[in-house]
């Protein structure tokens, strides 16, 4: 396995090389007293402390390692109203909302883009954001649901904002034979990710959130007034969030089991000039249909970015570049030989029936985590959802609270083997269909 660089305690990837600010934040070496501690500099954490924040709360945001290091930092940019688990979700929610659990999660799956959306506004926050996406079919098949979701999508009144495309009309919008149909959806946005990150926790800041880089939480202590010990300090606090995702141990006891890691990869090529005005002059961001995806975007300096290819053991690629050169060279022929300048990693938090977590492990001690894929929009809804919690606001939270949350047993031990196997199913599934 190549050992990933770390520059300045990031992970070199096109997104650390085009940060457009590096601000740094002290490690916490003292004890301190605030309304709510978040650990975990990611989407969930720092969205978390925005909304906090903008409420009048006291918010101590402490992160491992730099904001933004996680998945947040690291992922393919694509701002979709896809809810990775949703035929899970209405199945458990529609015994807490009963008829109303269609309309509930139809909302949610665009609170993300509108809180995403006036963020960047009010704070100027500067990362690329684009609308524009394909959803496309490999295959036949696939067709069919992207036919039930364009039905679904105009019943909830889309209108143009969403279109049906056959294997010519994605033709006009990509240089590639590879799909058969597509629904172009111009709600969906794609966007540089770490600035976004980067740049709301900027904002936290800006608002009076104590933000700590290089500070580990090694402990949790609970009761009424709950804190958080670090290597080498503690935060005092009314409530804790813990907003880790995949990369925490914290509270095993409690949590072990019910989250697991799968490894995704990206690269970049070169700048493309010209060449991108061919392979995808709309700058669209694309992902198809397959269980096993394969998605891609352009970056504002014309760059074809393409990740794919989870790897559901948990264990990292070996050459991530060699592994995605295929797929692209599949996808845009012109692109053959091209110069791949950037390759990288990350963990992605899965869950097994793709429910996001929320829940409390005691009264003021609260956990939110596992997107399995589909987390930007979805952390920004769960920050918000949070927040309101935190505030005594309990509804969403507790319709969440309520859903079955799965957890393996012998943890890591099972966990990613029973992952493995289910995506071996469904892609043997897939083939099949
Ligand atoms: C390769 C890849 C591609 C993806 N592409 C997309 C995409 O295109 N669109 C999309 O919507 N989603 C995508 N995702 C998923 C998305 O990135 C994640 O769901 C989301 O970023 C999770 O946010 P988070 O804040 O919960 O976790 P993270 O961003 O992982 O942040 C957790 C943070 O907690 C910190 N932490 C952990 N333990 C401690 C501790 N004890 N003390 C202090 N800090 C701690 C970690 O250092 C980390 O920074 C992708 C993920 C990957 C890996």
């Amino acid at each position: 396995m190549k050992q990933q660089q770390t520059i300045a305690g990031r992970v070199t990837s096109y997104y650390s090389a085009t940060m457009n600010q590096s601000l740094d934040y002290p490690m916490l070496q003292d004890t301190i007293d605030t309304d709510v501690v978040i650990i975990g500099g990611g989407f969930t954490g720092v969205a978390s402390a925005v909304e906090l924040a903008e409420r009048g709360f006291r918010v101590a945001l402490v992160e491992a390692s730099r904001i933004g290091w996680g998945a947040s930092g690291r992922n393919g940019g694509q701002v979709t109203g896809s809810l990775s688990g949703d035929e899970a979700m209405r199945r458990e929610m529609r015994k807490t909302l009963g008829g109303e659990v269609d309309d509930f999660i139809w909302h949610l799956r665009w609170r993300g883009h509108e809180i995403i959306k006036s963020r960047v506004e009010k704070y100027g926050i500067q990362c690329d954001l684009r609308h524009g996406h394909l959803h496309a079919a490999c295959k036949p098949a696939h067709m069919k649901e992207l036919e039930s979701s364009y039905q679904e999508a105009q019943q909830h009144g889309m209108g143009e904002e969403v279109s049906l495309l056959d294997a010519a009309g994605v033709r006009e919008l990509l240089d590639t034979d590879f799909y058969c149909g597509a629904i172009r959806n111009n709600r969906n946005m794609h966007l540089h990710p770490l600035n976004l990150c980067v740049g709301e926790a900027k904002a936290a800041a800006g608002l009076g959130v104590q933000i700590f880089e290089q500070t580990r939480v090694e402990e949790i202590l609970h009761g009424e007034q709950p804190a958080v010990i670090t290597s080498q300090g503690r935060i005092n606090a009314r409530h804790v969030l813990l907003a880790g995702d995949v990369y925490h141990r914290l509270e095993q006891k409690k949590l072990k089991g019910m989250i697991f890691p799968a490894m995704g990869g990206i690269v970049t090529t070169e700048p493309l000039g010209e060449l991108a005005q061919q392979i995808n002059p709309h700058n669209l961001a694309v992902y198809d249909c397959r269980f096993v995806l394969d998605y891609y975007r352009m970056t504002a300096d014309q760059r074809l970015l393409f990740g794919g290819g989870c790897n559901y053991s948990g264990r990292d690629s070996r050459d991530i570049a060699a592994e995605l050169r295929p797929a692209i060279e599949r996808t845009f022929p012109r692109l053959k030989g091209v110069e791949i300048e950037f390759e990288w990693s990350c963990a992605m938090g899965i869950v097994i029936n793709r429910i996001p977590q929320l829940g409390r492990l005691s009264p003021n001690v609260w956990f939110c985590q596992g997107y399995s894929g589909h987390g930007i929009a979805s952390s920004h809804i769960m920050g918000e959802i949070m927040a309101d919690a935190i505030s005594g606001h309990l509804e969403q939270f507790d319709t969440f609270a309520a859903c079955k949350q799965i957890r393996v047993p012998l943890g890591g031990l099972l966990g990613n083997p029973m992952l493995a196997a289910g995506m071996w199913y469904y892609q043997l599934r897939e083939r099949l269909r």
